[in-house]
């Protein structure tokens, strides 16, 4: 199988040169040429299997320059026992005879970004080899929270690779800061950067397009990589458990072969949801994709209105992880909804780039609501939600979950929609505990607690355990005190490799 660019569909190569070079040169992202097909005997085939089993059927399809033995060892090096606390992986818990959670956050950071960023590092190891290449990978990168400590938790220690993480002294949660400044491995590095986000991700991309930079780390043996989330290896690996979900449904008798369910996903980036419009249209019986945003509707409002527009205020939410207002993936979603009309991408991305809006036509937008329905939350909605379903079912979510779970609720409710659906639980409401215990218990209960003290009363609340990579940050050496300014950001990365 080879794969375009959205922005060049001219551009043919093999998913290792996807997955080591991240973005395309034209800008695009890299997409299959075609999808390849799952029967229903195939779907059949995934219900006795194991997790690792059913992510070996399903990514071998679409790394076709992998053979089977590497395949199986990405596999098994990123979904073990060791990183995983749930022998199911991804398992589907019911809530009730019409929904169903897919908790995505049982991996070594407790939130979903483990799906793929445990096993994203030997695919690009993998690739880079492929690709001939015997330079050692420098991944660098900038994070409003969860995807750094999930990036260095799945590079840990990884042959021939090392990792460096940025994050804004202002704008992480103190677990998130925690997770990442105790980091352990031999081949990981990080650093504060006095500002925001911004600050930070601007001072990496920096050092990514500094050619005479570049150079000089190659000359040392080092090539510069990413692992953000438009990377095809990232996307690919969320495909999985689209159809695992299924498998489990099947299983366990909730469903029989063949029958449609729905699928809720709290959306940011848009890389989540699209893996499962990928898994429908390779042959997975979905009725409908249910896009759920916070404050930071954007998506909403296209997918409701055929108009992207960025222009507008930014919210920060107690859903941090989807405070974003350009969701990047979409591009991917657009190339399909237009047949791979590269033309037209790259107009519609010259028009966001430009003045940050663009719109799609009638007939684009119609084929985009056929599979997909949006709605909204905001933060008091939220919190309303993660009380009356812990109320009736005893059932703690965190504050993306519950945006996955307001948005199905009304879309049932709108629609009279009583197909079975999926919502993904995209974290442990262990990881979001402030926000879940005022949900919960009110603002009271949680005034003057530390973290650590904040993890037992949920613990004690919810008759859950807390996670064991959560719990043990208590005793765990502060590794990485350092920060430092958005200009010295590639000293700091010389200092780490040591390149003169
Ligand atoms: C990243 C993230 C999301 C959003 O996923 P996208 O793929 O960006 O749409 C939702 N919830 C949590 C907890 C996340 O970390």
């Amino acid at each position: 199988m080879l794969y375009s660019s959205t922005r060049d569909n001219s551009l043919k190569i093999k998913s290792a040169q996807a997955i080591k070079t991240g973005l395309s040169k034209d800008g695009g992202l890299f997409v299959p040429e075609m999808l390849p097909k799952i029967t229903q005997g195939d779907l059949e085939s995934l219900a006795p299997m194991s997790y690792n089993d059913r992510a070996v059927f399903i990514l071998s399809k679409f790394l076709t320059d992998f053979d089977l033995f590497e395949v199986k060892e990405c596999v098994d090096l990123a979904y073990s026992k060791e990183k995983f606390e749930t022998a199911g992986i991804a398992p589907v818990y019911k809530l009730n005879e019409r929904v169903y959670f897919l908790e995505l956050w049982h991996g070594p950071t407790c939130a979903f970004k483990d799906m793929a960023l445990q096993i994203l590092p030997h695919l690009l190891t993998k690739s880079i080899q492929k690709c001939g290449s015997d330079k050692e990978c420098v991944i660098l990168v900038a994070t409003s929270g969860d995807t750094g400590k999930a990036a260095l938790e799945g590079f840990k220690d990884v042959d021939k690779t090392r990792i460096f993480v940025f994050y804004p002294e202002r704008g992480v949660s103190e677990i998130q800061k925690l997770q990442m400044i105790t980091q352990e491995g031999n081949n990981v590095g990080v650093a504060a950067v006095i500002g925001n986000f911004d600050d930070a991700q601007t001072g990496v991309k920096k050092i990514f397009t500094d050619e005479d930079y570049n150079e000089r780390l190659a000359l040392n043996g080092f090539e510069l990589s990413s692992a953000n989330s438009i990377n095809w290896g990232r996307l690919v690996p969320q495909i999985v458990y689209y159809f695992s979900a299924y498998a489990d449904l099947i299983k366990s008798d909730e469903i029989k072969l063949g029958d449609k369910i729905n699928f809720a996903v709290p959306t940011g980036n848009f890389g989540n949801i699209l893996a499962g419009y990928y898994a429908k249209k390779m042959g997975l019986p979905v009725n409908k994709f249910i896009c759920a945003s916070n404050e930071n509707n954007v998506l909403t409002e296209f997918i409701n209105t055929g108009v992207y527009d960025k222009n507008r205020k930014f919210h920060t939410t107690i859903s941090p992880s989807m405070d974003i207002l350009v969701s990047s993936n979409l591009e991917r979603l657009l190339y399909d909804m237009t047949d791979g009309n590269d033309e037209k991408i790259r107009e519609y991305m010259g028009a966001l780039a430009e003045d940050g809006k663009y719109s799609v036509s009638a007939d684009v937008l119609a084929k985009i609501q056929e599979s997909f329905y949006a709605g909204c939350c905001n933060d008091e909605e939220t919190m309303q939600t993660i009380s009356s379903v812990n109320e009736e079912y005893s059932y703690v979510m965190d504050t993306h979950t519950a945006v996955g779970k307001y948005v199905y609720d009304k879309y049932a409710q709108q629609t009279g929609d009583t197909t079975k659906t999926v919502i993904a639980s995209t974290a442990s409401p262990f990881k979001f505990n402030q926000s879940v215990l005022i949900a919960l218990e009110g603002l009271s209960s949680v005034a003057g607690k530390n973290e650590f003290e904040l993890l037992d009363i949920l613990a004690e609340k919810s008759n859950m355990r807390i996670p064991k990579s959560l719990s043990e940050l208590k005793s765990k050496a502060r590794l990485f005190d350092m920060s430092c300014e958005k200009k010295q950001m590639k000293q700091v990365v010389s200092e780490f490799l040591k390149v003169e």
